[in-house]
């Protein structure tokens, strides 16, 4: 799913005013590779070339020397892996801060979303990362139908949450 339906989605779905560290949270899977393979690109001296097709582009990360960045993708969209690091923060803030870290949760809700929004073909989301290599067949998010229907879905929630919950 795009970086923008995250952002919305975080922001709509978990409790609470909205939070620039809940749009951290729902977009840090996603950032935190292809920001990383920026930098590694601009290291090397290189630009990430533009990509006309998803093809393209897979064809481009599963080169030998790019192949790291669909490893670490499946560290990223582990929920295993969040949950690790997630724990100790969401324990720290709910019995020494009293407070429930709603924001923390975006990170594993974005994994959630990517589940069914990918396919084998493009980045699948391998959410049980080291323990299991299992992943869904999804239907990609790029998909006009998925796509649109991921928005219509957005706002009516935006709707709901404003007018009906009234917060
Ligand atoms: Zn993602």
């Amino acid at each position: 799913m795009d970086i923008m339906a995250h952002s919305l989605w975080s922001l709509v779905l978990l409790p609470g005013p909205p939070s620039i560290a809940k749009v951290v949270f729902g977009i840090a899977p996603d950032v935190t590779v292809f920001a990383t393979s920026l930098i590694v690109q601009a290291v090397k001296g290189k630009m990430q070339p533009g990509f006309k097709t998803r093809l393209e582009m897979m064809e481009w990360y599963n080169k030998p020397e790019n192949r790291w960045v669909i490893n670490l993708y499946k560290w990223t969209h582990s929920l295993l892996v969040w949950g690790i690091i997630l724990l100790p923060l969401f324990i720290y803030y709910h019995f020494y801060l009293n407070l429930t870290p709603w924001f923390l949760l975006a990170a594993p809700l974005h994994i959630l979303m990517d589940i069914p929004t990918h396919n084998n073909n493009s980045f699948p989301v391998q959410f049980l990362t080291p323990l299991s290599t299992y992943k869904v067949n999804g239907m990609h998010w790029s998909k006009p139908l998925v796509f649109i229907g991921n928005y219509v879905l957005i706002i009516l929630a935006i709707f709901f949450r404003l007018f009906v919950l009234r917060k």
